[in-house]
């Protein structure tokens, strides 16, 4: 089916029938609905709990750790970065959706979780922007929509901190990353973003994107950020690969 029309009646989907689990796509409960993740998937997806990376915000699997693997041996240009869900089993799924499928009322959902999990700490860091991770101009169109755009203007609403969506901009259409390692990635994205704007107010920001891989999409708009002289660039998505 052609995809623009496929999502005309996702949107459509959306709107006659009752939300439905990001997940498993079943259908909710009242008491479910406010959740936005039905009993069963509730008990089966893996939040990624207390323990996490100090830098990376990927779980731990040792308790008393401060950093995971990957972070004790490579440093990151973000300060640091916190997820919500392990990216693993319907969350996979969920994720899919939300990317392709046009199902961007999921971005609420996530937001309220990241906002459940992680409210404290983003009050506490006082940021003055959410920034989302920018798409390239061309995708965005035959896409329709950013997902990181989406989350950022829902996390927006519950925490009244602007997004702002012009400070940086994706320059080149980057290759898919799903199946590349981590030295792939950081070359696939060398100089993929570039600061769209010279005079840059703000000090301190919160970078948002769906799911946290290698982290070198945050590093490279942290970069970016950096350069155009912010001091501290945090980054929060909603799902993260599984313990290191
Ligand atoms: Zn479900
Ligand atoms: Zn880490």
């Amino acid at each position: 089916m052609n995809k623009f029309i496929k999502g005309i009646i996702d949107s459509f989907i959306e709107l006659i029938y009752p939300k439905r689990c990001v997940c498993c796509d079943g259908i909710l409960s009242k008491i479910e609905k406010e959740v936005g993740i039905c009993k069963d998937c509730s008990k089966s997806i893996k939040i990624v709990g207390r323990n996490y990376c100090m830098k990376c915000g990927a779980p731990l699997l040792k308790c008393g750790d401060e950093y995971c693997a990957t972070c004790r041996d490579n440093s990151h240009i973000y300060n640091q970065a916190k997820a919500v869900f392990q990216y693993t089993g319907e969350m996979k799924n969920a994720m899919y959706r939300f990317k392709y499928s046009n199902r961007r009322c999921y971005g609420k959902v996530f937001a309220r979780h990241i906002l459940k999990v992680h409210g404290d700490w983003i009050k506490a860091q006082q940021f003055e922007a959410i920034i989302p991770v920018p798409m390239h101009d061309r995708k965005r169109k035959k896409r329709g929509y950013n997902q990181a755009e989406v989350l950022a203007k829902e996390l927006s609403t519950l925490t009244n901190i602007p997004v702002n969506d012009r400070i940086v901009r994706r320059e080149m259409e980057t290759q898919a990353m799903k199946q590349l390692n981590r030295q792939k990635r950081k070359k696939n994205l060398l100089n993929a973003f570039i600061l769209a704007e010279n005079d840059v107010q703000f000090r301190k920001v919160l970078i948002i994107d769906d799911i946290y891989t290698t982290g070198s999409t945050l590093d490279e708009v942290a970069k970016v950020l950096k350069t155009g002289g912010i001091t501290e660039v945090y980054g929060v998505c909603v799902c993260i690969g599984q313990a290191q």
